[in-house]
């Protein structure tokens, strides 16, 4: 079960990045609406040089937002509309937009920072652009620097700006905080719903789930599957014997077997008490069947040890293919059926009976 674990994580982040760059495609719109309104004042106040480089900024946004929507690359969307707006800023500061409000801008900057970038890459950002305003607002001699602004008000805007910046910080790395203890929370519930506490295989649940994906498969692509009931022989008895524990440990220690025995892509459940049931992809009859026996001799030759006793364990087996029946209920029937099979002829065995002269190999199929 612990093979995909990490597979919710993965989905959370994506769907996190979808919700990201969806917001982003709105405050592109926003800033080239925004744009476009305080340009056209800019322009009824006799300021055209102002709007016309105002207007001339729409442009990176809709390239950013067409290159997006043809290549969905979400880091260029990221980078893209970060690098506009920082220009876009500087020019506001330096050239004091209209009335020396230009530096207002800058107060978009801190939450717009923490939300496209990390806490660290935000920083760092942050810190660049107060270099920038700081530039500006001492030298204003500097060919590109068209505004000055009177020492109270510099004083106030990096003291708020810093203020807001803090805040921001803060906020983002309390909001962080709690999104990651909430993503653990629900992928350690997420995991013990699928899981069986004892043996750490699947439990019934997610193997009934994972039986009708691969039935769904078969139908789309006929890729076969089978599948494999096993039942420890006469548990009852290893219990009486030895104690509820020693079993335990049994089921346990028979689970890490079965999990060296079968492929990366094969699945084990525990399907209640002392059965289990294989979810073999990509595998036709007589390989299950192979695999099932090359299990059941495992076993039998296997020592079960717990504190100190040798345990006689065995295991009886029905196997069924796909290509036999026509629905996940049948399929589990018919193994059903020849396990029972399997147990009348004596235990410690597999149904139904395997060929000696099969030859096939439990990993090639594909039939
Ligand atoms: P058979 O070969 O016919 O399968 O005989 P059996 O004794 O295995 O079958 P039976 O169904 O009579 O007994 C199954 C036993 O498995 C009874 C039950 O107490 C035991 N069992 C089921 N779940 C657990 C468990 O989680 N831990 C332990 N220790 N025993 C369990
Ligand atoms: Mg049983
Ligand atoms: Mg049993």
């Amino acid at each position: 079960m612990s093979r995909d674990s990490s597979s919710g994580y993965q989905a959370a982040r994506e769907r996190e990045d979808a919700q990201v760059s969806l917001v982003l495609t709105w405050l592109s719109l926003a800033a080239i609406l925004c744009l476009l309104g305080i340009g056209s004042k800019a322009w009824h106040s006799g300021h055209s040089t102002h709007a016309l480089i105002l207007w001339f900024f729409i442009l990176p946004i809709v390239v950013n937002m067409v290159w997006f929507a043809f290549s969905g690359n979400r880091d260029i969307q990221k980078a893209g509309l970060l690098v506009t707006v920082s220009v876009l800023f500087t020019y506001l500061i330096a050239s004091g937009g209209e009335g020396n409000t230009g530096p207002l801008w800058f107060y978009v900057f801190p939450p717009l920072l923490f939300f496209l970038t990390s806490l660290k890459t935000g920083t760092m950002i942050l810190l660049l652009v107060y270099l920038i305003a700081l530039i500006v607002f001492q030298f204003p001699e500097l060919p590109f620097v068209f505004a000055e602004y009177e020492s109270d008000f510099k004083v106030r805007f990096f003291a708020t700006l810093t203020f807001e910046s803090i805040f921001c910080f803060v906020l983002e790395a309390s909001r962080l905080k709690a999104r990651n203890e909430l993503l653990d929370l629900a992928l350690t519930h997420e995991h013990a719903a699928k899981t069986d506490e004892l043996t750490g295989l699947s439990n019934r649940r997610d193997m009934l789930n994972r039986l009708s994906g691969e039935f769904s498969r078969y139908q789309r692509s006929g890729h076969h599957f089978s599948i494999v009931l096993i039942d420890l022989d006469l548990f009852k008895t290893i219990n009486d014997q030895f104690g509820h524990n020693t079993g335990d440990a049994v089921l346990m220690q028979f689970a890490e077997l079965v999990q060296t025995v079968i492929r990366q892509t094969d699945i084990a459940a525990r399907w209640g008490g002392e059965e289990f049931l294989l979810l073999l992809p990509d595998t036709s009859l007589l390989p299950a069947l192979k695999l099932a026996e090359r299990l059941r001799s495992e076993v039998a030759g296997n020592s079960f040890r717990f504190q100190g006793q040798d345990l006689p364990v065995t295991m009886s087996a029905g196997v069924c293919s796909i290509a036999q029946v026509n629905s996940i209920d049948s399929m589990l029937r018919q193994a059903d059926l020849q396990l029972y099979s399997a147990k009348g002829a004596g235990r410690n065995r597999i149904a139904p009976r395997v060929r000696s002269q099969a030859t096939a190999t439990h990993s090639e199929s594909n039939t």
